[in-house]
């Protein structure tokens, strides 16, 4: 008999009554969507939480990316990094802007400040950096380089749910940033994501921005778009939150584990956590060195596919490597050589809050033996 699949994640999810619970009032209230009392609830619950001041939700966390560059009406050529998934380079492309492409610190994965200045033109007017598998980026070093060259910055945090460094939210770097609370990610409200600002001024632009630019019953303030998040999954949103603290424990236990077991394997390496920063854990990418390891990246993923433990190659190919982009300049591969030494060495292994101490050490059997 096959053995049980094991997922390289799993969504969390809120109890069905305290769900259903909660349906059955939206029913009696007959309000599903705009701006309802769940929204404004979950808005508010979500800047408690995550200790910024201003949250607008949209219905996913591409929507949001779209939606930044709209408004802080970016255009030319925008730096971003090869390595994240591919919706950070959409959003640049569907706002009529050129992606340049910066390569990778190979030691956090994020794009190395270091070498952003070299890549700035005239027409450069914004960095979308991501904080990649929830590692703060060097968020000092990007603003320095931002405000020395006037340019907006924002951060793709779509990992870095309740991510701090220093007890103080990553989310309140740049100008914005971005989050997604898809079914795959720590905190899920199905499909779901959100934008955080800093001032009041821009948080009400934003909420006619994804209202069509509605600034009222018959007054539109610009080329909106509507990317509201409804009840249904604001409510669920709100339920998944309270329990979300739990999760992240759980997977840092997880962490703990894959650490303890993999620390002295010949040929794999892994992330530690950084000083004075909370992690949310949200991925466990490990990197094979095939010489020393004796298997490369792809033998390993298939051993383990065979044992019915799925991994994944996160973030293989890069963004840079799609037809879409990779006539781009910035794409030659001896641009991004970090960048692509990481995403031919990667696997992020299963990681969830739900993974027993079987499972963990089923992935960990595919590794050792
Ligand atoms: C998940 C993700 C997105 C897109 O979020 P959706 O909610 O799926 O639209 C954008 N950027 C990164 C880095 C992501 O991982």
């Amino acid at each position: 008999m096959d053995k049980k699949l094991i997922t390289v994640t799993s969504p969390l999810l809120p109890n069905l009554d305290d769900f259903h619970a909660e349906l059955q009032k939206i029913w009696d209230s007959k309000w599903i969507t705009n701006n309802g009392d769940y929204h404004k609830k979950l808005e508010a619950a979500l800047a408690e939480y995550l200790k910024v001041p201003y949250v607008s939700l949209f219905t996913n966390g591409t929507l949001p990316l779209l939606t930044a560059l709209q408004a802080l009406r970016v255009t030319g050529e925008v730096i971003t990094t090869p390595y994240s998934f591919v919706a950070t380079t959409h959003s640049i492309w569907w706002n009529g802007c050129k992606p340049v492409f910066v390569d990778i610190d190979p030691t956090t994965g994020n794009i190395d400040p270091n070498k952003i200045e070299a890549a700035i033109t005239p027409r450069t007017t914004a960095i979308m950096p991501v904080h990649v598998y929830g590692k703060p980026c060097d968020t000092k070093a990007i603003q320095e380089i931002a405000d020395k060259y006037g340019l907006k910055v924002i951060y793709d945090a779509a990992h870095a749910f309740g991510v701090e460094v220093n007890g103080e939210s990553i989310l309140n770097a740049g100008d914005m940033s971005t989050l997604s609370f898809h079914a795959t990610k720590v905190y899920n409200t199905i499909e779901g994501g959100a934008l955080i600002m800093h001032d009041e001024k821009t948080k009400k632009r934003i909420d006619y921005l994804k209202n069509f630019g509605f600034a009222g019953e018959t007054e539109v303030v610009g080329p909106g778009i509507n990317s509201k998040m409804d009840e249904m999954r604001s409510a669920y949103g709100l339920l998944n939150l309270k329990q979300v603290d739990a999760a992240i424990e759980a997977r840092h236990q997880v962490a703990i584990k894959y650490r303890e077991a993999l620390r002295n394997v010949e040929g794999i390496t892994f992330f530690d956590d950084m000083p004075g920063v909370r992690h949310n854990y949200s991925y466990f990418p490990i990197f094979i060195d095939a010489q020393k390891y004796g298997m490369t990246r792809d033998e390993l993923y298939a051993k383990m596919k065979s044992q019915n433990v799925l991994g994944r190659r996160y973030f293989y190919p890069l963004i840079s490597e799609f037809s879409t982009y990779r006539g781009l300049e910035s794409a030659d591969p001896t641009n991004l050589p970090n960048a692509h030494k990481m995403a031919d060495s990667v696997i992020c292994l299963p990681m969830h809050h739900a993974l027993s101490d079987e499972d963990i050490q089923r992935t960990l059997d595919c590794i050792l033996k």
